[in-house]
């Protein structure tokens, strides 16, 4: 692959990074120990009385779980972008896990991190 294309896949990949850790450090803690894991933190109620504190409670529940599937999808891929930067930089960048073919250049500008070529996926 062009050297060149090859950078801005590079620097494409960098910026989706940075945007994707920025959206998961809004609701999530990156997990010291686990490189690369996030976990979601549970949202805290603003008190109330009564019943309001258990319809807050329930909110929070259906809040958690939402963020929770929102920071699933984004850690996926982040993973799949920092697998795809991986090999940009120790070789095999381009190339389909399944078959092994290249993928084309027109889908990874289109989906830098993709890992399998379009007949594959
Ligand atoms: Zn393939």
């Amino acid at each position: 692959m062009n050297k060149k294309i090859l950078n801005t896949l590079k620097e494409k990949l960098e910026k989706q990074k940075a945007s994707i850790e920025g959206e998961l450090g809004k609701f999530a803690k990156r997990d010291e120990k686990l490189k690369g894991d996030w976990d979601t933190k549970y949202p805290k109620s603003n008190g109330g009385a009564g019943s309001q504190v258990l319809e807050d409670a329930a909110d929070d529940v259906e809040e958690y779980a939402t963020l929770l599937s929102i920071e699933y999808n984004l850690e996926l891929r982040l993973q799949d972008i920092n697998l795809a930067l991986e090999k940009i930089n120790k070789g095999g960048y381009g190339k389909c896990e399944k078959c092994g073919k290249k993928i084309l250049e027109e889908r990874l500008k289109i989906h830098p991190e993709a890992r399998m070529c379009t007949k594959c996926e």
